[in-house]
């Protein structure tokens, strides 16, 4: 059976992962859409608040809001229940929807996520496991992908199981929605949804209020899901060529990063300067040889 079919079987149980409440209804919503939400769980790893100052001053300045992650939950789960998937106001956590209460931009802070998401994954059981990929869009995703790996390297669970999808990321200094970084000569599946199925997602996104830079930076963009078996990453390296990030790192000393006064609309992936003093992905890569080092 092609991938694609096989991740459309509702006979088969799929959970998918992301880091943010938004991240796997923007890029798998139509896929759970065709699903009709059956025999779908989710998790997502970054549900926490915003720990580091830097980035808390960007949101502040930017969109005007403090600590939005309980908006956000709320948001990412009326998104779900249009795609179908079936979630319950008060209850969400012990249906199909879980929150993993790591803080946002800093996962890669807290590998005992890959404890939480081995419970998670031996308690649902699923048949497939499906992961942002590795892209060097943002440093949760990435977290997410290699924390996943891991859990799954742990279980034992066969490689072909366990199935990626691109977010976004700035693969050779483009702006890409939705086009994976190569990696070698694995096949990509992509699903194009009906007008209808559009139609229907696009409603369903309207649900994220608190993220209007997604109405500019991916959702007109956003035309089609495409999936892959996970690559063998080496996760010692980060996933694009950070030539220009290294540069910026020169300003680093500066007590607040000029970058965080930029506009960020349409600018996104490791290589913004709002990310260079929160999260410099030299350090991230760092954290996860650690990580790696005690496996
Ligand atoms: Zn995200």
């Amino acid at each position: 059976m092609a991938l694609l079919e096989e991740l459309l079987d509702t006979n088969s149980r799929l959970l998918i992962v992301g880091a943010h409440n938004d991240d796997v209804e923007l890029h798998c919503g139509r896929l759970i859409l065709a699903r009709e939400g059956k025999n779908v769980d989710i998790i997502f790893t970054a549900t926490g608040s915003i720990e580091h100052w830097v980035t808390r001053i960007a949101h502040s300045v930017y969109r005007r809001t403090g600590d939005t992650s309980s908006v956000r939950k709320s948001e990412s789960i009326k998104a779900l229940s249009m795609l179908g998937v079936s979630t319950s106001s008060d209850d969400a956590v012990s249906n199909h929807v879980r929150f993993l209460p790591y803080p946002q931009s800093a996962i890669h802070l807290h590998p005992e996520c890959v404890d939480d998401l081995i419970n998670d994954i031996e308690e649902l059981k699923p048949d497939k496991i499906l992961v942002q990929a590795y892209e060097g869009g943002h440093v949760d995703h990435d977290t997410t992908n290699f924390f996943v790996a891991l859990a799954v390297r742990r279980l034992g669970i066969q490689k072909d199981r366990i199935v990626e999808y691109s977010c976004y990321n700035r693969y050779q200094g483009k702006r890409r929605v939705q086009v994976f970084v190569p990696s070698g000569s694995l096949g990509e599946f992509t699903l194009i949804p009906s007008p209808e199925l559009q139609l229907r997602w696009l409603e369903a996104m309207e649900s994220f209020k608190s993220q209007p830079g997604i109405f500019t930076s991916i959702v007109p963009h956003s035309t089609h899901e495409i999936f892959r078996h996970l690559p063998d990453y080496d996760y010692s390296k980060t996933a694009v060529p950070l030539g220009y990030v290294k540069l910026r790192r020169f300003f680093q000393w500066l007590p607040i990063n000029i970058g965080v006064f930029l506009p960020v609309s349409g600018r996104i992936g490791y290589d913004e300067l709002k990310w260079s003093v929160a999260v410099n992905p030299l350090n991230v890569v760092q954290s996860y040889k650690s990580i790696l080092g005690n496996e």
